[in-house]
């Protein structure tokens, strides 16, 4: 089933994986799987190299595996940067023979150590490249407080009115921990004539490395209530993993009332946190919208 039809008919929850490290055996991924596919999201994504490192067919079988079964939908993501237009072919191909219906079109990040091959300079153009090659469900990437390479918000939304007229689907916001932030964002996407599903991307933040980390990678603004908690539980690892999760549930359960499309949760391949989160909003996501 394609995603963009899961969309009439509920609140959208999904899972975001990603393929093992080199060092690392696949089986660990296939656990979290297990017990992710166990908690029935409305489909599970799997993130996929910009090149350089990383595996992008790894990618493509843990999809399959996704798909084993048929319960439930995988989607993979397809950054073009660094890939040529046969290559881009190539892996569409290896979707089809899969069966995999559902991609989340990205440019992906400008890495300095790679010349990009420019083939596609912007998600827009590989949008527009996938429609050539099928029937596929296209998503897009956003970013409710603003993309690092453009000067302004207003700019960005621009440009993702762009991404949405060469045919994305549906759309995916970049982590966030300020719903304000996400509801002046819709706002602006409804002024500017962006009509299509809007997944609000929720990241359960369970360690103090990680949050650093994602901070500098994305630029997302911290609450003066979030920065609390995490100072106040920084050198008590399971009262901080309780507490991001009572926080991420709690921006879940507002943004729900608020009437938001879908809620994908970064899952960091921690299926503990997934399970904890679901438990706690499944019966108030699985009401009618
Ligand atoms: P674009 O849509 O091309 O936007 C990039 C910049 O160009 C923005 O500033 C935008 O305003 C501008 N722009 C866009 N279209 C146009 C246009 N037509 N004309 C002029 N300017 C334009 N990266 C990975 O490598 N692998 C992954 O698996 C991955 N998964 C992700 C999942 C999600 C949900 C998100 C939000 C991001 C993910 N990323 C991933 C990161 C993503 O690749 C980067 O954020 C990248 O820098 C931008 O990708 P994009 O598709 O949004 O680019």
């Amino acid at each position: 089933m394609r995603i963009r039809d899961k969309f009439n008919e509920k609140t959208v929850f999904s899972f975001e994986v990603f393929p093992p490290k080199k060092t690392d055996s696949i089986d660990i991924v296939y656990k979290t799987l297990d017990e992710l596919k166990g908690l029935s999201p409305d489909f599970i994504s799997v993130t996929f190299s910009a090149g350089g490192s990383g595996n992008g067919a790894l990618s493509c079988e843990i999809a399959s595996k996704i798909k084993e079964g048929n319960n439930v939908e995988p989607m993979v993501h397809l950054p073009c940067i660094n890939y040529s237009k046969d290559e881009i072919s190539d892996v569409l191909e290896e979707f089809k023979n899969r069966g995999i219906e559902n991609v989340l079109a990205l440019r992906g990040d400008i890495n300095p150590d790679i010349e990009p091959k420019r083939h596609f300079e912007h998600a827009s153009d590989l949008i527009t490249f996938i429609k050539s090659k099928g029937d596929f469900d296209i998503a897009g990437a956003c970013y409710p407080e603003g993309h690092m390479d453009s000067a302004n918000l207003v700019e960005d939304v621009i440009n993702l009115k762009k991404k949405v007229d060469a045919g994305a689907d549906h759309l995916i916001t970049q982590l966030f921990f300020d719903n304000d932030a996400f509801y002046r964002f819709r706002e602006k996407t409804a002024i500017a004539g962006i009509n299509v599903p809007i997944e609000a991307g929720i990241m359960p933040v369970v360690n103090k490395k990680q949050i650093e980390r994602m901070v500098s990678m994305c630029g997302a603004s911290l609450p003066a209530k979030f920065s609390k908690m995490m100072q106040k539980y920084e050198n008590n690892p399971e009262a901080l993993r309780d507490a991001g999760i009572a926080y991420a549930i709690n921006q879940i359960v507002d943004l729900l009332a608020n009437d938001v499309d879908g809620i994908h949760l970064y899952t960091m391949n921690n299926s503990y946190v997934a399970r904890k989160i679901s438990d706690a909003v499944s019966g108030i996501i699985g009401s009618k919208k």
